[in-house]
């Protein structure tokens, strides 16, 4: 990656978590966020609506809320990876069944690898994740600096 299309981003030393699951897979987030209780709480967290609904009532972690994902939840956690206020994202999406809400879930998916989130989409990565030293440090990740990019393009488009 060239310097001049990269920009550094810096994440806080206190991380903020976006946390979703499809329904199939809420009582696994329901489980993994139970093990992990202690060092979750720690953290600045959001959530997808039912996803936080159940983490707050079954756990009593304060969790900032969406609207519920096929609501617009995903896009918004969207819009705010996009404003660098969301640095990981774990998000149990389940891979046997088609939702409604299936160009949200991808439009997700891009926008997390667009500004190099922190993802996982399994319990495993998240169990790596949550135990990193980086969770308690600053942290400068690089993104391709698209929007310098794209300016540079107007030109070429007229
Ligand atoms: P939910 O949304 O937490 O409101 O169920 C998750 C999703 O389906 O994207």
């Amino acid at each position: 990656m060239k310097d001049e299309v990269s920009i550094k981003i810096k994440l806080p030393a206190k991380k903020r978590i976006a946390l979703i699951a499809h329904d199939s897979r809420k009582k696994d987030m329901l489980d993994w966020a139970r093990y992990n209780k202690d060092l979750l709480s720690k953290r600045e967290l959001y959530a997808t609506g039912t996803t936080g609904t159940i983490l707050e009532r079954e756990l009593g972690l304060a969790i900032s809320k969406f609207k519920s994902g096929p609501l617009g939840g995903d896009q918004q956690i969207g819009a705010k990876i996009s404003e660098h206020k969301i640095d990981i994202v774990i998000f149990l999406w389940d891979p046997l069944q088609s939702h409604p809400h299936e160009p949200d879930i991808h439009a997700l998916q891009r926008i997390a690898t667009v500004y190099n989130i922190v993802l996982a989409c399994d319990r495993s990565t998240a169990d790596f994740i949550i135990s990193s030293p980086l969770m308690d440090e600053p942290y400068e990740k690089l993104i391709l600096d698209y929007e310098k990019k794209r300016m540079g393009q107007i030109d070429s488009l007229l």
